[in-house]
C-alpha cells in the first residue's frame, strides 16, 4: 500500500482560488487535479500568511 506523501505544506490549507479543502489537491476549473505537489500561487501565499499569524 501506498500512503498518500504530501509535498507542500500548502496543502493543509484551504485554497482560496479552487476551494479546495486541507489535504487536498488543487484542481483546475475544468475539474482536474493538478499535478502532485503542484498548488495555486494563491495557497501558498495563503499558507505563508497563516504561518506569520499563527507565529
Ligand atoms: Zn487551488
Amino acid at each position: 500500500m501506498r500512503e498518500p506523501t504530501i509535498h507542500n505544506p500548502a496543502l493543509m490549507v484551504t485554497c482560496p482560488r479552487c476551494g479546495s479543502v486541507p489535504g487536498a489537491r488543487c484542481f483546475t476549473p475544468r475539474g482536474s487535479r493538478l499535478p502532485d505537489g503542484r498548488v495555486h500561487r494563491d495557497r501558498t501565499a495563503a499558507h505563508r500568511e497563516r504561518n506569520q499569524h499563527t507565529a
